[in-house]
C-alpha cells in the first residue's frame, strides 16, 4: 500500500474534528471530486486506520461515576491470560500492557465508589494478582481533537499469521479482544481458524 499522503491526513483531521461531516465538504477541503474522495475514506476504512465512525460522549452529564485507572502487578508470563480474562469485566474499558512496577493497566468507564469496589473485589479475588493501585481520575482537561502524525511511518507491517512482511493491502480484525494485521484474506482466515482451536 502507497503511504498515507496529505490528503489522507486532512481527511483524518476532519472526521476526529467532526465525524458527521458531509463527503461534499470532505471534498471540497482536500479539493478532490466526492467520487474520489469516498474512495479514500473507504480505503481507510478498510486497511484499517479508521476503526469505526463513533460519538464522543461526556459520560459526567450520564452519570454519577468517574473513571478510573488500575494498575495491576502480576507474573509477566500470566499478563495476557489475566487482561483477557478481566477485560470481560464490563466496567473495564481499556486494557494496557505496561512496563515498570505495574504490569498491567486498566481503564475503566465512568464508575460509581460501589460499582469500583465491586470491580475492585473481583480483580483481588485472582491469585494472579500480586500488587494493586488504584488512581481515581477526579477531574481532567477537555481531550484534544486533534491529529498529532509529524512524520508518517513507511506502511511496512508483519503479517500476524505468516510473519512476512508486506506493504500491500491491509486486511485487519479484531481476534481475541487485540486487532490483528494480515497480508491477505487466505491468512486472516486461517488464522481465526487456529485461534478459534486454541481457545
Ligand atoms: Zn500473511
Amino acid at each position: 500500500m502507497k503511504p498515507l499522503d496529505k490528503k489522507d491526513l486532512i481527511i483524518l483531521e476532519e472526521l476526529i474534528k467532526d465525524g458527521r461531516i458531509s463527503l461534499s465538504d470532505l471534498a471540497e477541503k482536500i479539493k478532490l471530486s466526492v467520487p474520489a474522495t469516498a474512495t479514500r475514506v473507504e480505503k481507510l476504512v478498510h486497511n484499517g486506520i479508521i476503526e469505526n465512525f463513533t460519538v464522543n460522549i461526556d459520560f459526567s452529564l450520564l452519570v454519577d461515576g468517574k473513571p478510573n485507572l488500575i494498575l495491576i502487578k502480576t507474573d509477566l508470563k500470566k499478563a495476557e491470560s489475566l487482561a483477557n480474562t478481566l477485560f470481560k469485566e464490563r466496567f473495564i474499558k481499556k486494557i494496557y500492557f505496561t512496563t515498570g512496577k505495574y504490569n498491567l493497566l486498566l481503564l475503566t468507564h465512568y464508575i460509581t465508589d460501589s460499582q469500583k469496589s465491586q470491580l475492585l473485589s473481583v480483580i483481588q479475588s485472582f491469585d494472579e494478582v500480586q500488587d494493586i493501585d488504584v488512581l481515581w481520575l477526579y477531574d481532567d482537561l477537555k481531550a484534544k481533537s486533534e491529529l498529532v502524525v509529524d512524520d508518517l511511518k513507511s506502511m511496512k507491517i508483519i503479517c500476524d499469521y505468516c510473519k512476512r512482511e508486506f506493504s500491500g493491502e491491509i486486511f485487519s480484525k479484531v481476534i481475541g479482544n487485540k486487532k490483528r494485521y494480515f497480508c491477505c484474506n487466505t491468512c486472516l482466515t486461517e488464522f481465526e481458524k487456529r485461534f478459534a482451536k486454541e481457545e
